[in-house]
């Protein structure tokens, strides 16, 4: 099962024309927030693969394509932000998503940005749905979809790039396989972008990347 996890930035090994061969062997892809809905559209168009994405800061509520239309959802692709839905794998049922996209509140914008205290309440508001997998599933969830990353794992001391603490409990609690975000850019090569907290492997995609679900990372 892989999975191709896009983040932040518009790249051209994606935004191309090969996008198909390069990522032939990809089973569904996600995106991690602050990505232009055009991106995710072609994205959707080219692979023939379901896009589940979550938004970060920068996202706005609509956005115009190149043709003039003003949209609020790329086409195509399924927002899942504050839910939880299923991603097919024909092998073993679905993999189970979840999504809380955003970031901590660092102005008074009021898109997409939230307080610590919001972003616990974003993840209590997911426990119903996170218990009904565990009854139908035998488990919470596979991938917490994200823009921001959890608090000290991959975030930067400023406020707009603190981590969220919400995400540690949701890690513990739930214990999903992975944690995807972006949001923290990396611009050195000994960047760490892999770390384990508890059974999550937290992945910072930022811009893409292709993980393989069945993959021990770190
Ligand atoms: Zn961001």
């Amino acid at each position: 099962m892989k999975i191709l996890a896009l983040s932040d930035e518009v790249v051209d090994v994606v935004y191309s024309p090969q996008v198909k061969e390069r990522f032939a062997d990809v089973d569904f892809v996600v995106g991690c927030g602050d990505l232009p809905f055009y991106y995710l559209e072609f994205v959707v168009t080219a692979l023939a693969k379901p896009v589940f994405y979550v938004h970060g800061n920068h996202d706005r509520p609509s956005q115009y394509l190149s043709d003039g239309r003003l949209i609020q959802t790329a086409e195509g692709c399924l927002p899942i932000e504050d839910q939880t839905c299923g991603a097919p794998d024909e092998r073993k049922g679905p993999l189970l998503l979840a999504g809380l996209g955003g970031s901590l509140r660092y102005n008074d914008n009021p898109m997409h940005q939230y307080s610590q205290i919001e972003m616990h309440r974003r993840a209590l508001a997911l426990a119903p749905q996170l218990l009904l997998n565990r009854v139908q599933r035998g488990r919470y969830l596979d991938i917490l979809l994200c823009h921001a990353p959890p608090r000290g794992i991959h975030d930067l001391p400023d406020r707009a790039h603190t981590g969220i603490d919400a995400f540690l409990d949701f890690m513990r609690r739930y214990r999903p396989r992975f944690l995807l975000h972006g949001h923290s850019h990396v611009y050195r090569n000994d960047t760490v972008t892999a770390t384990r907290y508890y059974d999550t492997q937290v992945l910072n995609v930022y811009p893409y990347r292709v993980i393989d679900f069945d993959r021990v990372y770190v």
